[in-house]
């Protein structure tokens, strides 16, 4: 079977099992503080096993994409050392939300694979949960007796806590799993060591397929388990290591899952795959990666400075520095292997192939700029490697090592490499101090402490009412105390709340809660797995009973305007500058709003006055907001609506329907596009590599800004008395500045030349040395240098020290004949540091030439006088 056909049984197995099959959701997370990709196909249903969502069925199948780079499950060091771990795999699962339970889940499992793909029974073990003391846990006998039925007892293996008990987080839901573990290893190999015991060894032909995890847990803050009211299946099957084992290979990336990449990477590096273990893992890295790389795009993450978008710039890299070191890439090469990737996976995943363009475009330029920042580091450790031999040492500071990583991006592997072939080692238990300095650092600036909810009222689902009103009648059902940074907060939740929760890139709402004796601020609405949580800085002292809640409605009607401004400036941006304009981000705040797209070259003005009167025009026109709040996704396609980020949106979607403008959305908007008013871009940029940003304004503040810059014309107008063409005027002026300032120069330059005279005749002669000491007319006082060197130019052996005052600054020169200076008999420098003593000032220059300002222009005629003296002391 290939890959799509395995994946296709999958889901038409559990199909036949009353499984609902549902869309993998977007790798990368949004309404989650604790998880920044998806890593585990039951993400998406966090908020039904907390008990925050209904499920839309019992039973739930799907392959969701998942990526395991960062926090608690990160494979990416083992990636391309081993031929398992992906970073970004897809893994097929099964759910059961309260239905049924360990019987099925085994049974089904056992079927799809020995009946369905009819892999070899003798070839496959379990494991069950051990129990444990600590835990007051026992063995999972359920479990083992359901593996009985098909597997002989020696096949069951006994799991400890690390590989068997499977939990969310810190806390919440949790339980024991089953795993399912297959041996690809030769028959003869079998036949000199029995499977069982490398079952969980890291044995590369020995590895786990499936993950059966069975949630019948909760555990709480303070450590404590407790049962769950409803019990639940999460199942996980890594996709590319079954289609391994069905296609008899040792290694996923010999699945027709990878081959083609592997094949173009060996095409472009004109490196044969197997020719050494480091171009294996090279490629396997490479191949890996790109896939990461390329689906964090289109899925809206692209690489940046932090957070999330900083792990994929970091996996890019990770990548480019594979290829520099074992595959010889001194240039950009990975952009090049996107077409192999959009061959092969550009039908199951169309976004590739829309957004091909800026892939290509953000990977390109993200590997330029990593190799520019290689080669700095290279250069960099070249001189630390000289530096080290010269002192004859061996061994390189853990410090260095560690700025070149941090600042530079310069991994530790690639420095050792280069100081190996001088023969040189990087103290490596001073890197691991440094870098755990910094993980320690990071985590206190992000450590957020949770207490448990506290419940006062059982609700099942917590309704948003704010699309119809702003106001509404409410009782908190629950509520916890969060600390961050030493600052402590309250979450409370509500059982109807009319306060809009941040998402889609639209602030939360803030307003206040009321129960007639306090009034409790709210300054934030976030969502949490779907939970609609309302920030105050303190709980009210009588919690239960009812309360008003009120939305700042004013806030809420200008987030509106800049929310509906998004979707206007996204269509008149498609109409302007063409299809490919895809959105990439926005914020809509009450203030302003900002947009982020995709497209490769700046906008003209012309483009910005045209998307500005389409928007504008579609304002005037009024039109009334449209929604459609519960319809099935296909239709809003039908109808025409954008599907933003990629995103595969639940089974039923809002559609927001302006005029022509149609999109998927779930913020709040103005009831007809007239209350815009007025919209105005007030900036156009690029943030990164075939992105820009629109910022924008609307309605009273984009009529507040028009008017300053109109008024600040009008007073700019009167300024010139005359009611002509401003421009005119201005150019007028300019030119009228200029050429005064052209005479002004011609004119001091004849001055110059008059009190020159008057200069190289007050020189008086000190042992046979000129010796020039004078204040020059102020008008002179930018022009101190030309005269200065004129000087020079007609004196033989001389000493000039020249003042000025420029309109109040001080200003000193003193100048010497070349052969006073090289004599060493007179230095400019030192008489110049002596004398600006007197105008408050310092300077400095040459031996022959030097200058000083200074803020006393009052002391010019002593410093004068001073110089006067200090050169003749010298000259005696
Ligand atoms: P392993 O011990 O092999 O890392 P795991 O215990 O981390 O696996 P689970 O969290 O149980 O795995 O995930 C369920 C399934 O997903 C696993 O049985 C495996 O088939 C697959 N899987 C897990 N991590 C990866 C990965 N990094 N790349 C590819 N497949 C993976
Ligand atoms: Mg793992």
């Amino acid at each position: 079977m290939n890959a799509s056909e395995i994946r296709k049984s999958f889901c038409e197995f559990f199909e036949s099992k009353q499984h609902q099959i549902v869309s993998s959701a977007p790798m990368v997370v949004k309404n989650d503080p604790t998880l920044m990709f998806t890593n585990a196909g039951m993400n998406q249903f966090k908020d039904i096993f907390l008990g925050n969502r209904k499920p839309s069925s019992p039973r739930v199948a799907n392959s969701q994409k998942c990526l395991r780079v960062s926090g608690k499950h990160n494979d990416l060091e083992e990636v391309g050392h081993d031929t398992y771990h992906h970073t970004m795999f897809e893994m097929l699962g099964n759910w059961s939300f309260g239905d049924y339970f360990k019987e099925e889940a085994i049974s089904w499992a056992w079927e799809f694979l020995t009946d369905v793909l009819k892999l070899d029974k003798s070839r496959l073990y379990a494991s069950v949960f051990e129990g444990d003391k600590e835990m007051e846990l026992e063995k999972d006998m359920e479990a083992f007796n359901f593996w009985k039925k098909y597997l002989p007892e020696d096949k069951i293996i006994n799991g400890n806590r690390k590989d068997n008990f499977w939990e969310m987080g810190d806390m919440g839901p949790c339980g024991p799993c089953s795993e399912i573990h297959i041996d690809l290893r030769a028959e003869d190999e079998i036949a000199k060591k029995g499977g069982a015991e490398l079952v969980n060894k890291d044995h590369p032909e020995v590895i786990e397929i499936w993950n059966l995890v069975f949630i019948q847990y909760n555990r709480k803050a303070n450590g404590d388990l407790e049962f769950l009211p409803q019990k639940h299946v999460d199942t996980g099957m890594g996709f590319e290591r079954l289609c391994m084992a069905m296609q008899g290979k040792k290694s996923n990336y010999d699945t027709d899952v990878f081959t083609p990449i592997i094949d173009e990477i060996a095409k472009v590096t004109e490196k044969k795959y197997g020719e050494s273990d480091e171009v294996n893992i090279a490629m396997r890295v490479i191949a890996d990666h790109v896939r990461t790389i390329a689906f964090s795009i289109t899925d809206g993450q692209l690489p940046s400075n932090n957070k999330a978008g900083y792990v994929i710039r970091r996996i890019l890299r990770r990548a480019v520095r594979y290829g520099y070191t074992f595959l010889d890439q001194r240039n950009a090469f990975m952009y090049k292997l996107l077409p192999a990737l959009i061959k092969s996976m550009g039908d199951q995943y169309p976004e590739l192939i829309d957004q091909k363009e800026l892939i290509t475009k953000v990977i390109k330029e993200e590997e330029d700029s990593f190799l520019r920042t290689l080669a700095t580091g290279i250069s960099m450790l070249d001189k630390i490697v000289k530096k080290t031999k010269e002192g004859n040492y061996k061994v390189v500071e853990g410090k260095i090592a560690f700025e070149l990583y941090d600042t530079y991006g310069f991994p530790l592997d690639l420095t050792e490499l280069i100081l190996k072939e001088n023969d040189l080692v990087v103290n490596r238990k001073e890197f691991e101090t440094e870098m755990e300095a910094q993980k320690q650092r990071a985590r206190s600036a992000t450590a957020i402490e949770t207490d448990d909810w506290v419940t006062l009222m059982q609700d099942d689902v917590e309704e948003f009412i704010g699309y119809d009103y702003l106001e509404s009648d409410i009782t908190i059902t629950k509520y916890r105390k969060i600390t961050a940074k030493n600052k402590t907060l309250f979450q409370l939740v509500f059982n109807i709340t009319p306060f809009y929760a941040e998402s889609g890139g639209q602030v939360g709402d803030s307003g206040y809660i009321d129960n007639g004796s306090e009034k409790i601020e709210i300054i934030d609405t976030k969502k949490e797995n779907n939970l609609i949580v309302h920030l105050a800085k303190k709980l009210p002292a009588n919690i239960k009973g009812e309360f008003k809640a009120y939305v700042n409605g004013k806030n809420r009607q200008n987030t509106a305007n800049n929310h509906t401004a998004t979707h206007l400036l996204h269509q008149a941006l498609r109409e302007v500058l063409g299809t490919h304009v895809e959105q990439k981000g926005s914020l809509v705040h009450p203030e302003y709003l900002r947009f982020d797209f995709a497209h490769f070259q700046k906008m003209t003005r012309e483009e910005m006055e045209q998307v500005e009167k389409l928007v504008n025009q579609r304002i005037r026109s009024n039109f009334a907001l449209e929604e459609m709040r519960e319809i099935p996704v296909a239709k809003a396609h039908d109808l025409g609506a954008m599907m933003l980020f990629g995103e595969k949106y639940g089974d039923l979607v809002r559609a927001i329907k302006f005029g022509e403008s149609i999109e998927l959305c779930g913020g709040t908007h103005v009831q007809h596009t007239g209350e815009l008013g007025f919209f105005k871009i007030i900036s156009e940029g690029s943030i990164s590599a075939g992105i820009r940003r629109i910022e924008a304004i609307t309605g009273e503040k984009a009529e507040e800004m028009i008017m300053t810059q109109h008024n600040l014309l009008l007073g700019i107008q009167d300024m010139f008395k005359s009611s002509g063409d401003l421009q005119k005027n201005i150019e007028s002026l300019m030119n009228d500045n200029s050429k005064l300032g052209k005479e002004l120069d011609a004119m001091k330059q004849n001055f110059i030349n008059i009190e020159k005279r008057d200069i190289l005749d007050s020189a008086e002669e000190i042992n046979g040395i000129k010796v020039i000491a004078t204040i020059v007319n102020p008008m002179l006082g930018d022009k101190l240098k030309d005269l200065a060197f004129q000087i020079k130019n007609e004196m033989d052996e001389f000493v000039a020290v020249l003042g000025a005052d420029v309109n109040g600054k001080p200003q000193l020169s003193v100048i010497t004949s070349d052969d006073l200076a090289k004599s060493g008999k007179i230095n400019a420098v030192e008489v110049i540091r002596d004398c600006a003593k007197e105008i408050q000032g310092g300077g400095g220059g040459q031996p022959f030439f030097a200058t000083a300002g200074g803020k006393n222009a009052a002391g010019l005629d002593s410093a004068i006088q001073r110089a006067k003296a200090f050169v003749g002391d010298k000259l005696a």
